[in-house]
């Protein structure tokens, strides 16, 4: 690679996701790393360590945004990437020994929540589900006065998915710690751009890489970072044991997406901004969760531990004389011609959906609730599209 993470520590991060893992600079040498097609490697002498060995094991592929990514969230290690975001959850709940205690929050990501009920029903683990943003509630399910057992790892998200519950990281992670269990934070939502969890006390950020990293809804890949060489090879081992591993093209599209990571965040956590305060403000509007807003409930602690308020906005539409909250929600949707009505968050394009109509989501997540992931569009057009659809919920 043409800059050593010696070289790129000096650079901010704006700067590492452009510069980071492009190949030497040397005469004739591509701009960009190559996508290597090839499931086994040339060998000469028995397997060592440093050898690629199997196309399970490792594809040079792989290497530049994994380098980039562990550089970003502040890690002397290189991260790891998985099939999906889910490969990389199943990656990092695989840590807990078995009948270990998982401490997760209530409102976490709809699958992670289903894969740790899963293994919680096979008592496989056991599963306590918290209020993130209630950090003496959290602390109390982490290691308790009674005789249950204390927690193996504490799974944190924040902003929670999709209630945008904010957690005080660095508090709980401190609270883990001492109780002996390890902390995942799914960052998906911040991107280490935002917000970095491993310099919160976080030992492992879990990635849906489908999302802001890759950037343009074209790939689903997941990552993990470590600066714990233990747990990384353990990870490591998972991934090579149970398969999830990336395709190279997937791999080289996330790299290419990254290099407009910087770009794409700050435009469109400017744009959320402006798009929250007029929301907050429409009487078509019955309330609305975002954590950049100064009446949010998690303005203060995100602003501690965040730079920036991501741009995933939560509202919940108001019943109408002949319409409920839910179906006022479905019309809003419905009745837009600019944003997209689609699952997923994190691209170039700005999507909304409303969330109960999973079945998973949880039924503590309001039926009228609608969540909005901004792109990258100019905010004025995005601004009289939604504009359009809440007039029309009178009509
Ligand atoms: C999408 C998502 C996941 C799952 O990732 P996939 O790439 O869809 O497998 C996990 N966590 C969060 C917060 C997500 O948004």
């Amino acid at each position: 690679m043409s800059l050593s993470e010696h070289q790129t520590a000096s650079l901010s991060a704006e700067t590492v996701v452009v510069a980071a893992g492009r190949p030497p600079r040397e005469r004739d040498q591509p701009v960009n790393p190559p996508i290597t097609l090839s499931s086994t490697y040339f060998g000469t002498g028995p397997l060592g360590d440093g050898d690629r060995g199997y196309g399970r094991y490792s594809n040079p592929t792989w290497d530049p945004f994994e380098e980039a990514l562990g550089e970003l969230e502040g890690s002397d290690l290189p991260g790891l990437l998985y099939a999906s975001g889910l490969a990389a959850v199943s990656s990092a709940l695989s840590l807990i020994p078995a009948g270990g205690v998982l401490v997760m929050p209530s409102h976490s990501y709809s699958g992670s929540l289903v894969m740790a009920s899963e293994l919680a029903q096979k008592g496989f683990i056991e599963l306590r589900t918290v209020d993130i943003a209630d950090t003496d509630a959290v602390r109390e399910a982490i290691a308790p006065a009674g005789p249950s057992a204390a927690a193996s790892m504490l799974w944190l998200e924040s902003p929670t998915y999709p209630m945008l519950g904010i957690a005080d990281m660095q508090a709980l992670a401190d609270a883990a710690h001492a109780a002996g269990a390890i902390v995942v934070t799914d960052n998906t939502f911040s991107t280490p751009l935002v917000q970095q969890p491993l310099l919160l006390g976080s030992d492992v950020v879990l990635h849906s890489v489908t999302k802001y990293l890759a950037g343009h809804s074209d790939v689903v890949l997941g990552a993990l970072v470590t600066s714990n060489p233990q747990i990384r090879s353990e990870l490591l081992h998972h991934r090579i044991i149970h398969g999830g591993i990336a395709g190279p093209f997937e791999a080289w599209l996330a790299l290419r997406g990254l290099r407009t990571l910087a770009l794409r965040v700050e435009r469109s956590q400017a744009s959320a901004m402006v798009l929250a305060e007029r929301l907050a403000a429409h009487p078509a509007i019955e309330s609305i969760r975002f954590p950049g807003l100064p009446a949010d409930p998690g303005h203060a602690r995100a602003k501690e531990q965040m730079k920036g308020f991501g741009s995933i906005i939560c509202i919940q539409v108001a019943a109408t004389g002949a319409l409920s909250g839910a179906d006022a929600a479905d019309k809003l949707v419905q009745a837009l011609r600019l944003w997209l009505p689609a699952t997923s968050l994190g691209g170039v394009e700005s999507l909304i959906e409303r969330r109960r109509r999973h079945t998973a989501e949880p039924a503590s997540v309001p039926e009228n609730l609608v969540r909005l992931s901004v792109g990258i569009e100019n905010v004025e057009d995005l601004w009289s599209d939604l504009e359009q659809a809440l007039k029309a919920l009178d009509g």
